[in-house]
């Protein structure tokens, strides 16, 4: 058995070996491990924090193998599952109320603080992966949290360019990347009173779209509860969009990008939304440019595709009631 972590030095990040994933069910069509009721989830309750099964990163994790002229470490660490709802058939998180949701995210960021504190985390990642298009194993809505021994390069890329520029400016990059996107305000979709949503300028994804907390703050740890329930309702705003511009639902993955557990000043947290399709029926592929030099070709113009997501956003928010706007 193989379970560690392998440094490749040409890019100079780490891959998540475990041969012991290989056993992990596919899309099972009989009884859902997480619904109420099972016996790892128990009944009365309203979301679920839940180890992993077939975690990728485990304190208990075996020593890595010696290998002459490779890197190679244990796989330190957490996986959890966050099942969101006892309700099996709802499509995303627009069809859980406010307060569910609320409720949820509290329950991360609080988990986020207990792994904050153990010694060999250094980064957490929440992320949501939607869509069998994806590889989604179980469609009961779900997201997943990785405790890291490392900080992985995007979010290190991110830090040093964040890093530069305040050095250079005095000013936080994404701040500043804000504040000229509310002055143009055509690429804004929606804003409440603690964030904007947004398609960015450089989107590299068809329907990519960004929420990004007016507060400089780095960590979903420092968000106070008030700032959850308006995450909470950005969150909901922005898969309602998702899940209605192309009338079928979106398969996506959502991924928070905050600042590593050792604070960094400069970093600014937000949640980018990856949508996988460029229309109604053909998926936006991460293909040979793509994948090979992690340049990504764009078929459309973001502006065009904010025309079309703001055009959402004002249809969705009639029956959604948001706390705040769409632009
Ligand atoms: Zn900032
Ligand atoms: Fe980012």
């Amino acid at each position: 058995m193989v379970m560690e972590l392998r440094y490749n030095p040409l890019i100079g990040e780490w891959v998540m070996v475990s041969s012991v994933r290989e056993t992990r069910p596919w899309q099972p069509s009989n009884q859902c491990p997480f619904d109420e009721g099972n016996e790892e989830t128990g009944t009365g309750w309203r979301f679920l924090i839940l180890p992993n099964r077939f975690p990728m990163l485990t304190p208990n994790a075996p020593e890595a193998h010696k290998v002459d002229g490779f890197r190679a470490r244990r796989s330190l660490g957490y996986c959890f599952v966050i099942v969101e709802t006892p309700k099996h058939d709802l499509s995303d998180l627009h069809e859980i109320p406010l307060e569910d949701l609320t409720l949820v995210l509290r329950g991360v960021r609080d988990k986020m603080r207990e792994l904050e504190e153990v010694s060999f985390i250094r980064y957490i990642y929440f992320f949501r992966n939607k869509g069998k298009e994806i590889g989604v194993s179980l469609t009961h809505p779900h997201s997943q949290m990785y405790a890291l021994p490392y900080v992985p390069l995007r979010v290190r890329l991110e830090l040093r360019n964040m890093r530069r520029y305040m050095k250079r400016t005095g000013k936080c990059l994404l701040c500043s990347v804000l504040e000229e996107e509310v002055k143009l305000s055509e690429r804004v979709l929606y804003a409440n009173s603690d964030y904007y949503v947004i398609k960015p300028y450089y989107s590299m994804w068809p329907y990519e779209v960004h929420v990004i907390p007016r507060r400089h703050v780095q960590k979903m740890t420092q968000l106070s509860d008030g700032e959850l329930t308006t995450l909470a309702d950005a969150l909901r705003v922005t898969t309602a969009i998702l899940d209605n511009v192309l009338v079928r639902d979106m398969p996506y993955i959502m991924a928070l990008h905050q600042g590593p557990v050792k604070n960094d000043e400069s970093y600014h947290m937000h949640v980018e939304f990856y949508p996988m399709l460029r229309d109604a029926n053909k998926l936006k592929y991460a293909a040979g440019v793509e994948w090979g030099l992690w340049t990504f070709t764009y078929d459309s113009s973001p502006e065009d595709k904010a025309r079309e997501l703001k055009e959402t956003c004002r249809k969705v928010s009639q029956s959604l009631k948001p706390m705040g706007s769409c632009a």
